[in-house]
């Protein structure tokens, strides 16, 4: 319902051929991007050129606080190939990435990030991997311009990910690809709210393969992935496509629970049998020490598992609560009509 008000109340653009799709959708999320716009507007005009193929390009302003919209807004009237869809507030890169999803009616789609990070001039061997009879082509970093922590986060996020996640979900892989259109179908009809991207990209299956580029630094600004929202993501990531967590916290306590047996059984023969261990009989156990640490321990323990089953709860109550992934406050060239917001 909230989506519908917002549908209703933001300002439509007149744009042309709004109905008729283009070969070629480039989805971009931008979050106070305004440093790096310049830069992206004149790489995409000139690599896009380049493809021979009719393309649009679908700039979703994820409740920027910088000119990013106004300048989005002065790209779309300069060339109406560019669209833009802004948000009432910063919802978050996976839900810009997904409502960008939601309007790309290409028959290629492609999502890259807004700093050029993800360089458009590789669009091209994608799209020549795509004919070669794949539906998704994936972008695998050889090799990232990013400081070592980092590097670090990602590649061990990745390996854990992969080791742990019920799909394949490719390595060193982002949300960078070119997508067919009945993939992006699939993903549009995905129901849920916490969105993680590529892992669902990756779970929908069909003909899909990685290609290897550089990831280049970013071109201008600074970037819009603070470690505490790098967490969120990775969270997301393992909470969505793994059980693992949840399975883990039964296996620490059965664990625990046994080792609890075992030592219970232990002090039971020794108090039995009466034998000298370290020096003391069980009649002259101070047992403080050992008594703190083994509550503390299963302390610990009951924690972990309560914090567990505390990420599940709190994704399943977002996802019951409902509402709206993202409320639109306005567009320019998008026919709100034209995509599955809910
Ligand atoms: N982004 C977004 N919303 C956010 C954070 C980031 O739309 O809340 C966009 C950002 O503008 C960029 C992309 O997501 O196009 C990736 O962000 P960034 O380059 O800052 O992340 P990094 O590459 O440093 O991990
Ligand atoms: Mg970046």
């Amino acid at each position: 319902m909230l989506t519908l008000l917002a549908i209703k109340s933001c300002r439509h653009e007149p744009s042309q051929n709004l109905k008729e799709s283009p070969q070629l959708s480039l989805v971009i999320p931008c979050y106070n991007e305004g440093k790096v716009l310049p830069l992206l507007r004149e790489r995409l005009v000139q690599s896009l050129a380049g493809l021979g193929l009719a393309w649009e390009v679908i700039l979703v302003d994820d409740g920027s606080q910088d000119d990013t919209f106004a300048q989005l807004a002065a790209m779309h009237a300069a060339d109406l190939r560019f669209k833009v869809l802004s948000f009432s507030r910063n919802f978050g890169h996976q839900t810009a990435v997904y409502a960008g999803l939601t309007h790309a009616h290409g028959d290629f789609v492609a999502v890259l990030d807004a700093d050029l990070q993800d360089p458009p001039e590789f669009l091209a061997p994608c799209i020549a991997r795509l004919n070669e009879g794949f539906d998704v082509v994936y972008a695998v970093r050889r090799q990232r311009k990013e400081n070592l922590f980092k590097r670090v986060c990602y590649a061990v996020f990745y390996r854990l990910l992969k080791a742990i996640a019920e799909v394949e979900i490719p390595l060193d892989s982002g949300d960078f690809c070119v997508m067919r259109q009945p993939v992006v179908a699939v993903l549009r009809a995905m129901p849920e709210r916490n969105v993680f991207v590529r892992g669902l990209r990756a779970w929908s299956g069909f003909r899909q393969t990685g290609l290897e580029y550089d990831r280049a630094a970013r071109a201008a600004g600074e970037t819009k992935y603070p470690f505490r929202k790098l967490l969120r993501l990775a969270f997301d990531g393992v909470f969505a496509f793994s059980p693992l967590p949840l399975r883990l916290a039964t296996y620490v306590g059965f664990i625990s629970l046994f080792i609890s047996v075992l030592a219970a059984v232990f002090i039971l023969v020794w108090k039995t049998v009466g034998f000298r261990l370290c020096g003391y009989e069980p009649s002259s156990v101070p047992g403080w020490t050992s008594l703190v640490c083994l509550v503390l321990f299963l302390n610990g323990i009951q924690f972990l598992i309560l914090g567990v089953m505390g990420e599940f709860i709190g994704r399943i109550y977002n996802e019951t609560k409902q509402r709206p992934r993202w409320i639109i406050r306005e567009t320019r060239g998008l026919d709100l009509s034209n995509a599955r917001p809910l």
